[in-house]
Protein backbone atom coordinates (compact mmCIF):
# COMPACT_ATOMS: atom_id res chain seq x y z
CA UNK A 1 0.00 0.00 0.00
CA UNK A 2 1.25 3.32 -0.84
CA UNK A 3 0.78 6.77 1.62
CA UNK A 4 1.44 10.00 0.85
CA UNK A 5 3.66 10.98 3.82
CA UNK A 6 3.62 14.90 4.69
CA UNK A 7 6.91 14.44 6.24
CA UNK A 8 8.57 13.64 3.05
CA UNK A 9 6.21 15.14 0.73
CA UNK A 10 6.14 11.88 -1.71
CA UNK A 11 3.74 8.63 -1.86
CA UNK A 12 5.78 6.01 -0.06
CA UNK A 13 5.02 2.39 0.24
CA UNK A 14 3.90 1.52 3.69
CA UNK A 15 3.54 -1.83 5.88
CA UNK A 16 3.49 -1.58 9.54
CA UNK A 17 7.03 -1.82 11.42
CA UNK A 18 6.17 -4.88 13.88
CA UNK A 19 3.78 -7.82 14.26
CA UNK A 20 2.01 -7.31 11.39
CA UNK A 21 -0.06 -4.60 13.56
CA UNK A 22 -0.27 -1.43 12.52
CA UNK A 23 0.15 1.59 15.09
CA UNK A 24 -1.82 4.56 14.02
CA UNK A 25 -2.70 7.39 16.67
CA UNK A 26 -5.56 10.30 15.21
CA UNK A 27 -5.85 13.46 16.48
CA UNK A 28 -9.49 13.13 18.12
CA UNK A 29 -12.03 15.98 18.91
CA UNK A 30 -11.90 18.64 21.31
CA UNK A 31 -14.81 17.92 23.31
CA UNK A 32 -16.49 21.69 24.15
CA UNK A 33 -19.42 21.35 21.40
CA UNK A 34 -20.72 18.66 19.04
CA UNK A 35 -18.73 17.65 16.05
CA UNK A 36 -19.64 19.20 12.63
CA UNK A 37 -19.44 17.90 9.63
CA UNK A 38 -15.99 19.35 8.71
CA UNK A 39 -14.29 17.63 11.84
CA UNK A 40 -16.62 14.18 9.97
CA UNK A 41 -15.14 14.68 7.30
CA UNK A 42 -11.65 13.91 8.89
CA UNK A 43 -12.77 11.10 11.17
CA UNK A 44 -14.69 9.45 7.66
CA UNK A 45 -11.30 9.21 5.86
CA UNK A 46 -9.30 8.21 9.28
CA UNK A 47 -12.46 5.31 9.55
CA UNK A 48 -11.91 4.68 5.33
CA UNK A 49 -8.21 4.68 5.92
CA UNK A 50 -8.46 1.84 9.70
CA UNK A 51 -10.68 -0.02 7.53
CA UNK A 52 -8.46 -0.12 3.89
CA UNK A 53 -5.50 -0.70 6.00
CA UNK A 54 -7.37 -4.12 7.82
CA UNK A 55 -9.29 -5.43 4.69
CA UNK A 56 -6.93 -4.60 1.58
CA UNK A 57 -3.95 -4.45 3.71
CA UNK A 58 -4.26 -7.22 5.65
CA UNK A 59 -2.88 -5.54 8.64
CA UNK A 60 -3.99 -5.72 12.17
CA UNK A 61 -5.13 -2.22 13.92
CA UNK A 62 -3.68 -0.82 17.16
CA UNK A 63 -5.48 2.59 16.66
CA UNK A 64 -5.53 5.66 19.39
CA UNK A 65 -8.17 8.42 18.89
CA UNK A 66 -7.90 10.57 21.77
CA UNK A 67 -10.18 13.46 23.44
CA UNK A 68 -9.19 16.44 24.09
CA UNK A 69 -11.16 17.49 26.60
CA UNK A 70 -9.11 20.46 28.18
CA UNK A 71 -7.90 23.59 26.71
CA UNK A 72 -9.35 26.89 26.66
CA UNK A 73 -12.20 25.95 25.15
CA UNK A 74 -13.49 23.21 27.11
CA UNK A 75 -12.38 25.39 30.84
CA UNK A 76 -14.05 28.23 28.98
CA UNK A 77 -17.31 26.02 28.32
CA UNK A 78 -17.38 24.52 31.58
CA UNK A 79 -17.32 27.82 33.65
CA UNK A 80 -19.97 29.30 31.37
CA UNK A 81 -22.24 26.75 32.29
CA UNK A 82 -21.74 26.37 36.03
CA UNK A 83 -20.96 22.89 35.99
CA UNK A 84 -17.47 20.46 36.49
CA UNK A 85 -14.75 20.24 33.39
CA UNK A 86 -15.74 16.43 33.49
CA UNK A 87 -19.58 16.67 33.42
CA UNK A 88 -19.68 19.49 30.96
CA UNK A 89 -16.78 17.16 28.98
CA UNK A 90 -18.50 14.20 29.28
CA UNK A 91 -21.64 14.97 27.39
CA UNK A 92 -19.48 15.94 24.28
CA UNK A 93 -17.64 12.57 24.39
CA UNK A 94 -21.30 10.87 24.56
CA UNK A 95 -22.13 12.79 21.84
CA UNK A 96 -19.21 12.29 19.39
CA UNK A 97 -19.85 8.28 20.22
CA UNK A 98 -22.96 8.17 19.06
CA UNK A 99 -22.48 10.39 15.64
CA UNK A 100 -19.51 8.49 15.35
CA UNK A 101 -21.62 5.32 15.61
CA UNK A 102 -24.68 6.96 13.18
CA UNK A 103 -21.84 7.50 10.91
CA UNK A 104 -20.61 3.86 10.81
CA UNK A 105 -17.49 4.64 11.70
CA UNK A 106 -15.87 1.87 13.50
CA UNK A 107 -14.58 1.90 17.31
CA UNK A 108 -11.45 2.24 17.48
CA UNK A 109 -8.69 0.35 20.67
CA UNK A 110 -8.08 3.12 22.61
CA UNK A 111 -9.96 5.98 23.22
CA UNK A 112 -8.51 8.01 25.84
CA UNK A 113 -8.75 10.97 26.89
CA UNK A 114 -6.56 13.94 28.34
CA UNK A 115 -7.82 14.02 31.83
CA UNK A 116 -7.52 10.97 32.68
CA UNK A 117 -4.80 10.41 35.79
CA UNK A 118 -2.93 7.74 33.85
CA UNK A 119 -2.25 10.31 30.98
CA UNK A 120 -1.71 13.58 33.10
CA UNK A 121 1.06 11.09 34.64
CA UNK A 122 2.55 10.21 31.43
CA UNK A 123 2.33 14.17 30.41
CA UNK A 124 4.15 14.91 33.77
CA UNK A 125 6.94 12.13 33.10
CA UNK A 126 7.75 13.54 29.56
CA UNK A 127 8.09 16.94 30.75
CA UNK A 128 10.85 15.47 33.27
CA UNK A 129 12.45 13.49 30.65
CA UNK A 130 12.41 16.65 28.54
CA UNK A 131 13.91 18.88 30.95
CA UNK A 132 16.45 16.41 31.86
CA UNK A 133 17.72 16.55 28.27
CA UNK A 134 17.86 20.42 28.77
CA UNK A 135 14.60 21.39 26.16
CA UNK A 136 13.03 23.01 28.56
CA UNK A 137 12.59 26.29 30.94
CA UNK A 138 10.27 27.39 33.52
CA UNK A 139 9.18 30.86 33.88
CA UNK A 140 6.15 32.39 36.49
CA UNK A 141 5.37 28.37 37.42
CA UNK A 142 4.63 27.56 33.20
CA UNK A 143 6.88 24.81 31.60
CA UNK A 144 8.01 25.85 27.88
CA UNK A 145 9.50 23.95 25.22
CA UNK A 146 12.61 25.62 24.10
CA UNK A 147 12.63 24.80 20.31
CA UNK A 148 16.26 26.12 19.34
CA UNK A 149 17.58 23.00 21.23
CA UNK A 150 16.27 20.87 18.83
CA UNK A 151 17.86 21.77 14.90
CA UNK A 152 15.20 19.92 13.29
CA UNK A 153 12.39 21.60 14.38
CA UNK A 154 10.21 22.37 11.47
CA UNK A 155 10.81 19.43 9.15
CA UNK A 156 7.27 18.45 9.13
CA UNK A 157 5.83 21.98 8.88
CA UNK A 158 8.94 23.05 6.32
CA UNK A 159 9.62 25.81 8.18
CA UNK A 160 12.80 27.62 8.97
CA UNK A 161 13.49 28.59 12.73
CA UNK A 162 13.42 32.14 11.20
CA UNK A 163 10.17 32.15 9.16
CA UNK A 164 7.90 30.60 12.44
CA UNK A 165 6.03 34.11 13.40
CA UNK A 166 3.98 34.23 16.46
CA UNK A 167 0.89 34.78 14.52
CA UNK A 168 -2.81 33.64 15.13
CA UNK A 169 -1.45 29.60 14.39
CA UNK A 170 1.06 29.94 16.29
CA UNK A 171 0.61 29.26 19.81
CA UNK A 172 -0.36 32.96 20.92
CA UNK A 173 -0.85 32.86 24.79
CA UNK A 174 -0.50 35.10 27.62
CA UNK A 175 2.56 33.65 29.38
CA UNK A 176 5.87 34.77 29.60
CA UNK A 177 7.98 32.75 26.96
CA UNK A 178 11.83 33.54 26.30
CA UNK A 179 10.75 33.38 22.93
CA UNK A 180 7.79 34.08 20.89
CA UNK A 181 8.11 30.42 19.31
CA UNK A 182 8.41 28.61 22.57
CA UNK A 183 5.27 26.85 23.08
CA UNK A 184 3.68 25.96 26.56
CA UNK A 185 3.99 22.41 28.14
CA UNK A 186 2.75 22.90 31.31
CA UNK A 187 0.36 26.06 31.77
CA UNK A 188 0.71 27.38 35.84
CA UNK A 189 -2.38 27.21 37.97
CA UNK A 190 -4.60 30.23 37.83
CA UNK A 191 -7.89 30.99 39.60
CA UNK A 192 -10.59 29.37 38.29
CA UNK A 193 -9.31 26.64 36.08
CA UNK A 194 -9.23 22.80 36.99
CA UNK A 195 -5.48 21.95 38.15
CA UNK A 196 -3.62 19.08 38.90
CA UNK A 197 -0.04 17.86 40.58
CA UNK A 198 1.55 15.28 39.07
CA UNK A 199 4.88 15.81 39.54
CA UNK A 200 6.05 19.23 37.72
CA UNK A 201 4.14 21.93 39.70
CA UNK A 202 0.51 22.29 39.79
CA UNK A 203 -1.25 23.33 36.61
CA UNK A 204 -2.60 21.95 33.85
CA UNK A 205 -1.50 20.22 30.07
CA UNK A 206 -0.79 22.36 27.18
CA UNK A 207 -2.84 20.99 24.23
CA UNK A 208 0.45 19.28 22.60
CA UNK A 209 1.87 17.68 25.45
CA UNK A 210 -1.37 15.96 25.58
CA UNK A 211 -1.34 14.04 22.24
CA UNK A 212 2.65 13.14 22.56
CA UNK A 213 2.03 11.09 25.97
CA UNK A 214 -0.94 9.22 25.20
CA UNK A 215 0.32 8.13 21.82
CA UNK A 216 3.63 6.51 23.21
CA UNK A 217 1.73 5.63 26.29
CA UNK A 218 -0.74 3.62 24.39
CA UNK A 219 1.46 2.74 21.32
CA UNK A 220 4.36 1.77 22.85
CA UNK A 221 8.36 1.70 21.55
CA UNK A 222 8.43 4.90 18.90
CA UNK A 223 8.29 5.42 16.26
CA UNK A 224 4.43 4.67 15.93
CA UNK A 225 3.43 3.71 12.22
CA UNK A 226 1.27 6.50 11.32
CA UNK A 227 -0.21 9.89 13.13
CA UNK A 228 -3.46 10.96 11.73
CA UNK A 229 -5.43 14.08 12.02
CA UNK A 230 -6.94 17.77 9.88
CA UNK A 231 -4.35 19.19 7.79
CA UNK A 232 -4.93 22.63 10.36
CA UNK A 233 -2.86 20.79 12.83
CA UNK A 234 0.80 20.50 10.64
CA UNK A 235 1.71 23.21 12.56
CA UNK A 236 1.69 23.73 15.32
CA UNK A 237 0.19 21.22 16.74
CA UNK A 238 1.67 18.13 14.92
CA UNK A 239 5.71 20.06 14.70
CA UNK A 240 5.35 20.45 18.40
CA UNK A 241 4.27 16.68 18.81
CA UNK A 242 7.33 15.66 17.17
CA UNK A 243 9.57 18.23 18.90
CA UNK A 244 8.24 16.64 22.50
CA UNK A 245 8.32 13.17 21.21
CA UNK A 246 11.92 13.49 19.39
CA UNK A 247 13.20 15.89 22.69
CA UNK A 248 11.97 13.48 25.35
CA UNK A 249 13.18 10.24 23.14
CA UNK A 250 15.72 10.54 21.04
CA UNK A 251 13.60 8.48 18.65
CA UNK A 252 11.62 9.16 15.74
CA UNK A 253 8.13 9.69 17.03
CA UNK A 254 6.17 8.66 13.85
CA UNK A 255 7.21 7.13 10.04
CA UNK A 256 4.15 8.39 8.43
CA UNK A 257 2.00 11.93 9.06
CA UNK A 258 -1.43 11.54 6.97
CA UNK A 259 -3.68 15.25 6.83
CA UNK A 260 -7.12 15.81 5.33
CA UNK A 261 -7.81 18.34 3.91
CA UNK A 262 -10.58 20.69 4.76
CA UNK A 263 -14.09 20.22 4.41
CA UNK A 264 -15.55 24.04 3.33
CA UNK A 265 -19.28 25.13 2.73
CA UNK A 266 -20.39 26.91 -0.60
CA UNK A 267 -16.42 27.36 -0.80
CA UNK A 268 -15.95 29.19 2.37
CA UNK A 269 -14.84 28.30 5.81
CA UNK A 270 -17.03 26.73 8.09
CA UNK A 271 -17.61 29.14 11.12
CA UNK A 272 -20.02 30.03 13.24
CA UNK A 273 -20.11 33.78 12.65
CA UNK A 274 -21.07 32.29 8.73
CA UNK A 275 -24.20 29.96 10.53
CA UNK A 276 -22.42 27.44 7.93
CA UNK A 277 -21.62 24.98 10.92
CA UNK A 278 -23.86 21.68 10.34
CA UNK A 279 -23.88 19.08 12.43
CA UNK A 280 -25.53 15.67 11.88
CA UNK A 281 -29.00 16.85 12.75
CA UNK A 282 -28.78 19.64 10.11
CA UNK A 283 -28.42 16.74 7.57
CA UNK A 284 -31.17 14.47 8.66
CA UNK A 285 -33.70 17.58 9.28
CA UNK A 286 -33.21 18.86 5.89
CA UNK A 287 -34.30 15.01 5.05
CA UNK A 288 -31.11 13.44 4.20
CA UNK A 289 -29.83 10.47 5.47
CA UNK A 290 -26.17 10.21 7.56
CA UNK A 291 -25.30 7.32 4.94
CA UNK A 292 -25.63 10.06 1.94
CA UNK A 293 -22.97 12.02 4.18
CA UNK A 294 -20.67 9.49 4.28
CA UNK A 295 -20.75 8.80 1.16
CA UNK A 296 -20.43 12.43 -0.13
CA UNK A 297 -17.67 13.05 2.36
CA UNK A 298 -15.26 9.62 1.62
CA UNK A 299 -16.26 9.53 -2.28
CA UNK A 300 -13.16 12.43 -2.97
CA UNK A 301 -9.56 12.19 -2.65
CA UNK A 302 -9.28 12.86 1.39
CA UNK A 303 -5.97 15.20 0.02
CA UNK A 304 -8.14 17.70 -2.33
CA UNK A 305 -10.30 20.38 -0.62
CA UNK A 306 -14.35 19.20 -0.43
CA UNK A 307 -16.73 21.75 -0.37
CA UNK A 308 -19.94 20.99 0.61
CA UNK A 309 -23.43 22.23 -0.97
CA UNK A 310 -26.94 20.76 -0.53
CA UNK A 311 -26.58 19.85 -4.40
CA UNK A 312 -23.84 17.72 -3.68
CA UNK A 313 -25.48 16.03 -0.78
CA UNK A 314 -28.39 14.96 -3.22
CA UNK A 315 -25.74 13.88 -5.69
CA UNK A 316 -23.85 11.59 -2.89
CA UNK A 317 -27.72 9.90 -2.28
CA UNK A 318 -28.49 9.73 -6.14
CA UNK A 319 -25.49 7.77 -5.89
CA UNK A 320 -25.55 5.58 -3.18
CA UNK A 321 -28.86 5.10 -3.68
CA UNK A 322 -28.15 3.51 -7.67
CA UNK A 323 -25.84 1.09 -6.19
CA UNK A 324 -28.78 0.08 -3.56
CA UNK A 325 -31.03 -0.25 -6.83
CA UNK A 326 -28.77 -2.63 -8.58
CA UNK A 327 -28.42 -4.89 -5.31
CA UNK A 328 -32.25 -5.19 -5.14
CA UNK A 329 -32.58 -5.93 -8.34
CA UNK A 330 -29.86 -8.83 -8.31
CA UNK A 331 -32.83 -10.55 -5.77
CA UNK A 332 -35.19 -11.18 -9.02
CA UNK A 333 -32.33 -13.14 -10.65
CA UNK A 334 -33.17 -17.20 -10.40
CA UNK A 335 -31.93 -20.15 -11.66
CA UNK A 336 -29.65 -19.92 -14.21
CA UNK A 337 -25.65 -21.47 -14.85
CA UNK A 338 -22.90 -19.04 -13.73
CA UNK A 339 -21.22 -16.76 -16.18
CA UNK A 340 -17.30 -16.74 -17.04
CA UNK A 341 -17.57 -12.74 -18.60
CA UNK A 342 -19.48 -12.18 -15.09
CA UNK A 343 -16.93 -13.91 -12.42
CA UNK A 344 -13.96 -12.21 -14.78
CA UNK A 345 -16.05 -8.52 -14.24
CA UNK A 346 -16.31 -9.28 -10.58
CA UNK A 347 -12.84 -10.35 -9.84
CA UNK A 348 -11.32 -7.33 -12.14
CA UNK A 349 -13.80 -4.92 -10.34
CA UNK A 350 -12.52 -6.00 -7.05
CA UNK A 351 -8.65 -5.99 -8.13
CA UNK A 352 -9.36 -2.53 -9.92
CA UNK A 353 -10.99 -1.17 -6.48
CA UNK A 354 -7.95 -2.73 -4.26
CA UNK A 355 -5.33 -1.53 -6.15
CA UNK A 356 -7.03 2.10 -6.09
CA UNK A 357 -7.77 2.24 -1.97
CA UNK A 358 -3.93 1.10 -1.88
CA UNK A 359 -2.97 4.23 -3.93
CA UNK A 360 -2.98 6.57 -1.72
CA UNK A 361 -6.37 5.93 -0.86
CA UNK A 362 -8.28 6.63 -3.91
CA UNK A 363 -11.41 6.44 -3.38
CA UNK A 364 -13.06 7.81 -6.50
CA UNK A 365 -10.97 5.08 -8.61
CA UNK A 366 -12.70 2.64 -6.13
CA UNK A 367 -15.99 3.97 -6.31
CA UNK A 368 -15.37 3.89 -10.33
CA UNK A 369 -14.41 0.11 -10.74
CA UNK A 370 -17.64 -0.80 -8.44
CA UNK A 371 -20.07 1.41 -10.71
CA UNK A 372 -18.27 -0.27 -13.94
CA UNK A 373 -20.11 -3.67 -12.09
CA UNK A 374 -22.72 -2.33 -12.02
CA UNK A 375 -23.22 -1.33 -15.79
CA UNK A 376 -21.65 -5.11 -16.90
CA UNK A 377 -24.26 -6.53 -15.08
CA UNK A 378 -27.17 -4.41 -15.42
CA UNK A 379 -26.74 -4.95 -18.77
CA UNK A 380 -25.86 -9.05 -18.46
CA UNK A 381 -29.44 -8.46 -16.59
CA UNK A 382 -31.03 -6.88 -19.48
CA UNK A 383 -29.93 -9.29 -21.73
CA UNK A 384 -30.87 -12.39 -19.61
CA UNK A 385 -26.72 -13.65 -19.50
CA UNK A 386 -26.25 -13.68 -15.84
CA UNK A 387 -27.17 -16.75 -13.53
CA UNK A 388 -27.88 -17.16 -9.75
CA UNK A 389 -24.41 -18.88 -8.90
CA UNK A 390 -23.63 -14.75 -10.53
CA UNK A 391 -25.28 -13.09 -8.15
CA UNK A 392 -23.21 -14.95 -5.29
CA UNK A 393 -20.33 -13.70 -7.03
CA UNK A 394 -21.12 -9.98 -7.50
CA UNK A 395 -22.59 -9.88 -3.37
CA UNK A 396 -19.15 -11.30 -2.23
CA UNK A 397 -17.62 -8.49 -4.63
CA UNK A 398 -19.61 -5.89 -2.99
CA UNK A 399 -19.27 -6.79 0.67
CA UNK A 400 -15.57 -6.60 0.14
CA UNK A 401 -16.35 -2.65 -1.46
CA UNK A 402 -17.86 -1.70 1.38
CA UNK A 403 -15.83 -3.12 4.41
CA UNK A 404 -13.85 -0.72 3.35
CA UNK A 405 -16.33 1.63 2.67
CA UNK A 406 -18.77 0.80 5.28
CA UNK A 407 -21.61 2.83 3.11
CA UNK A 408 -23.91 0.12 1.81
CA UNK A 409 -24.11 -1.80 5.26
CA UNK A 410 -24.94 1.89 6.93
CA UNK A 411 -27.84 2.25 4.31
CA UNK A 412 -29.07 -1.21 5.34
CA UNK A 413 -28.92 -0.60 9.19
CA UNK A 414 -30.74 2.66 8.68
CA UNK A 415 -33.37 1.12 6.71
CA UNK A 416 -33.97 -1.18 9.97
CA UNK A 417 -34.47 1.54 12.07
CA UNK A 418 -36.94 4.85 11.40
CA UNK A 419 -35.48 8.34 11.37
CA UNK A 420 -37.34 9.10 14.47
CA UNK A 421 -38.43 7.65 17.37
CA UNK A 422 -41.85 5.47 16.38
CA UNK A 423 -43.75 7.22 19.15
CA UNK A 424 -43.34 10.35 17.26
CA UNK A 425 -44.45 9.11 14.39
CA UNK A 426 -47.26 7.42 16.06
CA UNK A 427 -48.19 10.82 18.26
CA UNK A 428 -47.84 12.53 14.27
CA UNK A 429 -50.35 10.20 12.78
CA UNK A 430 -52.64 10.55 15.40
CA UNK A 431 -52.92 13.96 15.25
CA UNK A 432 -53.36 13.69 11.49
CA UNK A 433 -56.09 11.50 12.08
CA UNK A 434 -57.83 14.14 14.65
CA UNK A 435 -56.68 17.14 12.33
CA UNK A 436 -58.45 15.61 9.51
CA UNK A 437 -61.56 14.26 11.62
CA UNK A 438 -62.10 18.04 12.32
CA UNK A 439 -62.20 19.01 8.86
CA UNK A 440 -58.81 21.02 9.27
CA UNK A 441 -57.08 19.41 6.63
CA UNK A 442 -54.32 22.21 6.80
CA UNK A 443 -53.39 21.10 10.06
CA UNK A 444 -53.38 17.82 8.90
CA UNK A 445 -51.67 19.07 6.00
CA UNK A 446 -48.79 20.65 7.76
CA UNK A 447 -48.40 17.47 9.97
CA UNK A 448 -47.75 15.52 6.55
CA UNK A 449 -45.33 17.75 5.30
CA UNK A 450 -43.14 18.32 8.65
CA UNK A 451 -42.61 14.23 8.76
CA UNK A 452 -41.89 14.09 4.91
CA UNK A 453 -39.12 16.94 5.98
CA UNK A 454 -37.93 14.77 8.42
CA UNK A 455 -37.97 12.13 6.20
CA UNK A 456 -41.09 9.74 7.17
CA UNK A 457 -43.80 9.64 4.44
CA UNK A 458 -47.61 9.36 5.01
CA UNK A 459 -49.59 7.19 2.70
CA UNK A 460 -53.26 7.20 2.39
CA UNK A 461 -54.74 3.87 1.88
CA UNK A 462 -57.81 1.88 2.29
CA UNK A 463 -56.15 0.11 5.63
CA UNK A 464 -56.04 3.38 6.96
CA UNK A 465 -52.72 5.56 6.76
CA UNK A 466 -49.26 3.76 7.18
CA UNK A 467 -45.71 5.68 7.10
CA UNK A 468 -42.67 4.96 4.86
CA UNK A 469 -38.93 6.17 5.07
CA UNK A 470 -38.48 8.81 2.22
P1 LIG B 1 -10.85 19.92 16.88
O1 LIG B 1 -12.05 19.49 17.64
O2 LIG B 1 -10.88 21.35 16.46
O3 LIG B 1 -9.57 19.56 17.60
O4 LIG B 1 -10.86 19.10 15.50
C1 LIG B 1 -11.00 17.71 15.41
C2 LIG B 1 -10.50 17.24 14.05
O5 LIG B 1 -11.30 17.79 13.00
C3 LIG B 1 -9.07 17.67 13.74
O6 LIG B 1 -8.38 16.58 13.13
C4 LIG B 1 -9.24 18.82 12.77
O7 LIG B 1 -8.13 18.95 11.92
C5 LIG B 1 -10.46 18.37 12.00
N1 LIG B 1 -11.20 19.47 11.34
C6 LIG B 1 -11.61 20.64 11.87
N2 LIG B 1 -12.27 21.40 10.95
C7 LIG B 1 -12.29 20.67 9.80
C8 LIG B 1 -12.82 20.87 8.47
N3 LIG B 1 -13.50 21.98 8.15
N4 LIG B 1 -12.64 19.90 7.56
C9 LIG B 1 -11.96 18.77 7.87
N5 LIG B 1 -11.45 18.51 9.10
C10 LIG B 1 -11.60 19.44 10.05
ZN1 LIG C 1 -3.32 15.86 18.74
Amino acid sequence: MRLYNTLTRTPEDFEPLRDGTVRMYTCGLTVYARGHIGNFRTFVCVDVLRRALKYVGGWQMRHVMNFTDVDDKTIAGAEREGVGLREYTDRYVEAFRQDAATLGIEPVEETPRATDQANLDAMARMIRQLEARGHTYRSDGSIYFKISTLPDYGKLARLDHEGIQAGARVDVDEYSKEDARDFVLWKATKPGEPTWDCGVGPGRPGWHIECSAMAMRLLGEPPIDIHTGGVDLVFPHHENEIAQSEGATGQPFSRFWVHIEHLLVDGQKMSKSLGNVYTLSDITERGFRVSALRYLLLSSHYRKQLNFTWAGMQDAENALRRLTDFLGRLDAVRGGPAHPEIVGAASAARAAFDEALSDDLNTSAGLAAMFDLVRTVNTAIDQKAIGEPDVGTIRHAFAHFDEVLGVLSLRQDEDRRPPIPEEEIAAALAARQAARRARDFAEADRIRDEMAARGILFEDGPQGTRWKRK
